[in-house]
């Protein structure tokens, strides 16, 4: 075996499990065969992966010989997609992410090999070879929902004496949030990316369900008396993100 090539943990090679180094990062190796290739296949993918393509008649170990014996070329097809990459988002401007209310445009830099996105005052390690630059910026909003909603939605509580058992960040297509009868409160993680009122206005609107399970006049009236903007935010609501709606557990 190549030093260049490893098998994590030591296990028989699989195909999810192939890495190839390339300047001290591991670039991911997809390996797929097809039917119609009649040669062994190299290529960087838009992604950034490597994909091996093996003949309907060739084998793993030949492709890896394949793979040893272009390396340098490999090698550099990789580091020119990792440069075009940059150079796209940098030239164009157009990477920018919805953050509490606000598009904030991503740039990116490198520092000791390592690509680091920086957007709204934050900079955080991203590696592009093993996942796109919007599935780093999801995996991150959803981490720091974690931790900015938690809090916010205790601070609702304790204002106005509501007590919840337990809240959920979750990845809802169709809910904003959800109160279930057994006073349990989930939060979708994109409310990290609404203006922090609208964003408010819904923990409101959840916590307001513990008192009225149904969206009864009372709920709407004692919801009033917590929250005046309400009416502000269910139009932003409805205009931004009209994919999303509030569910409110059995009625
Ligand atoms: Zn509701």
């Amino acid at each position: 075996m190549s030093t260049y090539l490893r098998f994590l943990n030591g296990r028989a090679p699989q195909k999810e499990d192939l890495v190839f180094h390339i300047q001290g990062q591991a670039v991911p190796v997809k390996v797929a065969r097809k039917r119609i290739a009649k040669h062994y296949i190299l290529k960087v993918t838009h992604l950034g992966w490597i994909q091996l393509t093996l003949p309907n008649r060739g084998n793993l170990r030949e492709g890896l010989a394949f793979l040893e014996k272009h390396r340098v070329w490999i090698a550099q097809q990789w580091l020119q997609w990792l440069k075009r990459s940059h150079e796209h988002q940098d030239r164009q401007g157009r990477l920018e992410v919805l953050y509490r209310g606000h598009m904030e445009p991503i740039t990116l830099s490198t520092e000791d090999k390592n690509t680091i996105a920086h957007f709204a005052r934050l900079s955080f390690p991203v590696d592009l070879s093993r996942m796109s630059l919007g599935d780093w910026m999801n995996s991150w909003l959803r981490y720091q929902a974690g931790k900015d909603l938690p809090a916010r939605l205790a601070k609702w509580a304790l204002k106005y004496d509501f007590k919840y058992h337990r809240l959920s960040i979750r990845n809802q297509r169709t809910r904003w949030g959800s109160c279930s009868s057994q006073k349990n409160i989930s939060l979708n993680w994109r409310l990290i990316q609404l203006p922090d009122k609208h964003a408010d206005y819904v923990m409101l609107h959840e916590l307001n369900h513990l008192r009225h399970m149904n969206h009864s006049k009372r709920f709407w009236d004692s919801l009033r008396s917590i929250c005046p903007w309400m009416d502000s935010s269910e139009r932003w609501i409805t205009q931004h993100g009209h994919f999303l709606t509030d569910g409110c557990g059995p009625v």
